[in-house]
């Protein structure tokens, strides 16, 4: 199995072992089967956070295929198996009546791996609805269930993205939902502005999801074989958080005002897009190896077809270098990384 295959941005090498996990006992049995050999092991769901190495993954890589939707127990409650499509997720959810999901739409990916980087867009987080997240913690060789306080969500962060060896593996995701047909009220100042509401306000979510997801294309960041500018593993640095200090330095070197969200405890959080532009890279940046900046989004990097792992690591560092250069932040990559390092 050539991983470049189970990617979004289609690099990485060969995989020694490859499993098709469907069902729960089929994906803890493939983990816990390498685990007892000492065989190393990369879970993948959809590939659309994963930057693996040319050499590939020497070791066994399970794919997340199991399937399922239940909404037994609490109203508004909704679980689903960590293989399940996270944008027919949020479809089907919005159609059931269902919301707090319909900014995260046109985001790829699967269910399961949403808390593992606490992925959010346009306002909302998974960490705003998840109850629970069912896991097969590999070193106890049982299940375990986290409730939403025990996740430590984050900014782009939680418990799972950061612990041992990746010790647990997402089974199911609970959520809890508002049944409503109107979206929540609207956080981010350009989905509003693009529904010609003020933020605060609130609008059907069906509504909010066909906004969202125009917004996203026009950024090239919904998945789309006739768009080259897709072929991305969405954006490849998180917008750095500073503080007082390191503002003022922004703004000193910037010479101009820098935009920026509140990110509480009197830090603030900046575009890392706006800081990659001001610090000379443009949309279409190239080095010439097949990597480049996306030419609708200044933080996505694209693969034009012939780049390799390598190639791509060496934009991002020239980039990281640039903006630490000029405006002495340093930009943390946020796809998984897998056998290479920035
Ligand atoms: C065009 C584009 C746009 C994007 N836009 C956004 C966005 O707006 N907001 C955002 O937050 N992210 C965004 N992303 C990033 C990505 O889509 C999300 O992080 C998504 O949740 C990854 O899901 P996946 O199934 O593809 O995970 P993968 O890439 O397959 O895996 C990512 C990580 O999670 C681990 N993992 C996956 N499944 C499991 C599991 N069941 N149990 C344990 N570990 C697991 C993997 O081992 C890996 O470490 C975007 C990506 C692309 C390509």
């Amino acid at each position: 199995m050539n991983l470049a295959d189970l990617t979004t941005i289609g690099l990485g090498g060969p995989a020694r072992a490859f499993v098709r996990a469907g069902t729960d006992d089929e994906l803890i049995d493939a983990v816990a089967t390498a685990d007892a050999s000492g065989e190393p092991v990369l879970i993948v769901g959809g590939g659309s956070n994963l930057v693996i190495a040319d050499a590939g993954f020497d070791g066994t890589v399970v794919q997340v295929a199991t399937r399922g939707l239940s909404r037994d127990g609490e109203p508004g409650t909704v679980t689903v198996a960590a293989g399940e499509d996270w944008d027919e997720v949020v479809a089907r959810t919005l159609a059931e009546g269902l919301a707090g999901l319909e900014c995260l739409s046109g985001i790829p990916g699967r269910a399961g791996a949403t808390p593992i980087q606490n992925v959010g867009a346009y306002g909302q987080e998974v960490s705003d609805t998840i109850t629970a997240v069912r896991t097969y913690d590999r070193l106890a060789g049982q299940i375990e269930i986290f409730p939403n306080g025990r996740c430590g969500f984050g900014y782009r962060t939680s418990v799972f993205k950061h612990d041992d060896a990746r010790r647990h593996v997402v089974l199911s995701v609970t959520f809890r939902l508002a049944e409503q047909s109107a979206g929540l009220p609207l956080r981010y100042a350009e989905l509003a502005s693009a529904l010609g509401v003020a933020p605060g306000d609130q609008v059907a979510s069906t509504q909010v999801r066909s906004a969202v997801i125009e917004l996203r294309r026009r950024k090239g960041m919904v998945i789309d074989s006739t768009d080259p500018d897709t072929r991305s593993a969405g954006s490849f640095f998180v917008n750095p958080v500073l503080d007082g200090a390191a503002l003022a330095a922004v703004q000193a070197a910037a010479g101009t005002p820098v935009p920026r969200f509140d990110a509480g405890d009197g830090l603030v959080k900046v575009p890392a897009a706006w800081l990659i532009e001001r610090a000379g890279f443009g949309k279409g940046y190239t080095l010439g190896n097949g990597a480049r900046i996306s030419a609708k989004h200044t933080l996505a990097l694209v693969n034009s077809g012939s780049a390799t792992t390598e190639g791509l690591l060496a934009l991002a560092r020239q980039i990281r270098d640039g903006v630490r250069d000029v405006f002495g932040v340093s930009l943390t990559p946020e796809p998984v990384l897998v056998g290479v390092a920035l």
